[in-house]
């Protein structure tokens, strides 16, 4: 073992043995093969409490209120963890809701602001996003300039970073109907500045849609403060909601009634239960609402509420950034020597919880690790994306998978 190796070991070791949050990585499931789980950016781990949840639900509420279980709380339940979350990132409760995918959610929200900014000003055609933005806020943006007959602003963005306010305040204009940007860079953990840019769209007379999903659980956000008109969230990464838990999203109070979104069903009408003949919207945050919500794919998100609401998020990012300037120390030293590259913004507020390395071998050295139970991503055409979840990850676990890249880097050279 080298120097640099020894001296790693017993830094991860001090650093989890001084970790005021080390006892909560035992409350998630670690059975199995992994020895290095670098990915809770794209798929929390699951909490070990959540067997008994599910039996408890299907015993329960579900086995034995039965239909009776909509009226008692499962009608109220979008917006009841909906405020929950919403408190996670800043929202005063009655402004955010659970419910559809991420995409779905932000098809709902892009399109109904475009039409409202449309109806107010024709003049209002195009919408600023990000060229390295997600694919599906890419995708959905351009689904939606061709039905509206929009025009896309790019922002070309540098790839190891992300979106600027400098880059936001040239960009906007009187013409502009809407900013989609994302508030962690999914590619380089860039954390942008919400508050700045909100301000310069809104000096514009534009609207911001935000996409948390990688900050979401792990980045302190203030979305009320910050003057956010609208945002949409993940619940399966840093939620730790499981394969497929809905999303939710956030419409500021002020936009609730003069918003209104495509896909009218019979859960966004005024009255649910009229059956009646012409679609009324309802009043408030419900109309943003479509058809039946995924009720039963909110448990395992619900029991990662109840952590984080119990550690609190400033204490959760304290640990994500312990653990990404431990990461990449290990980067440094046993990693970069080899040619690979950090890609991702230094220590500071434009650090997000996922630290991105590039080297052409990667590909390779991914399939590779995964292979010996160690497990980051890989994102074309050249990054392993390290991302660290606070409660769910040790320092040595970290290290353990640093020290793996290294050598699989060394083999395949
Ligand atoms: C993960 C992620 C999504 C996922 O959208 P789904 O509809 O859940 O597949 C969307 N946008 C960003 C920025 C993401 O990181």
């Amino acid at each position: 073992m080298t120097d640099a190796t020894t001296d790693l070991r017993s830094r991860a070791a001090a650093l989890d043995a001084a970790d005021p949050l080390a006892r909560h990585a035992s409350a998630f499931v670690r059975e199995g093969d992994v020895v290095s789980y670098l990915d809770g950016n794209s798929l929390g781990r699951p909490l070990a409490s959540l067997p008994q949840r599910f039996a408890d639900f299907v015993g329960g509420e579900w086995g034995t209120r039965l239909i009776r279980g909509w009226d008692e709380q499962w009608m109220a339940r979008p917006y009841a963890l909906g405020d929950r979350i919403g408190a996670l990132v800043g929202a005063a409760a009655g402004q955010s809701f659970v419910g559809d995918s991420t995409t779905v959610l932000l098809y709902k929200l892009v399109r109904a602001a475009v039409d409202a900014q449309l109806a107010a000003d024709p003049a209002r055609t195009e919408i600023v996003i990000e060229d390295d933005s997600f694919p599906t806020d890419r995708f959905i943006v351009e689904g939606i300039a061709a039905e509206r007959g929009c025009s896309i602003r790019w922002l070309r963005v540098d790839r190891a970073a992300g979106a600027t306010l400098e880059q936001v305040e040239e960009a906007v204009s009187e013409r502009t109907a809407l900013v989609l940007l994302c508030h962690v860079a999914y590619r380089s953990g860039f954390v942008a500045d919400v508050p700045g840019i909100t301000a310069a769209a809104h000096r514009a007379g534009a609207l911001v849609l935000w996409d948390l999903c990688h900050s979401a659980g792990v980045i302190p956000t203030e979305l009320d403060a910050w003057g956010v008109d609208l945002a949409v969230g993940c619940s399966y990464k840093y939620l730790n909601g499981g394969p497929g838990s809905p999303a939710f999203a956030y419409v500021r109070t002020e936009h609730q009634a003069s918003l209104a979104q495509p896909i009218q069903g019979w859960m966004g009408a005024a009255d649910v239960f009229a059956m009646g003949e012409r679609f009324e919207p309802a009043q408030g945050l419900r109309r943003f609402v479509s058809g039946t919500p995924p009720v039963l794919a909110t448990v395992a998100l619900e029991a990662m509420v109840e952590l984080l609401e119990e550690v609190g998020i400033e204490a959760v990012h304290a640990k994500s950034v312990a653990l990404t300037g431990f990461a990449e120390q290990a980067i440094e030293a046993l990693v970069l020597p080899l040619g690979a590259r950090l890609v991702s913004p230094e220590a500071g507020p434009h650090r997000g919880s996922h630290l991105t390395i590039a080297h052409p071998a990667f590909r390779e050295v991914t399939a590779r690790l995964w292979e010996r139970g160690v497990i980051p991503d890989f994102r074309a055409p050249d990054g392993i994306r390290i991302g660290l979840s606070p409660l769910s990850t040790t320092f040595a676990e970290v290290l353990v998978g640093i020290e793996a890249i290294a050598e699989e880097l060394r083999a395949a050279a």
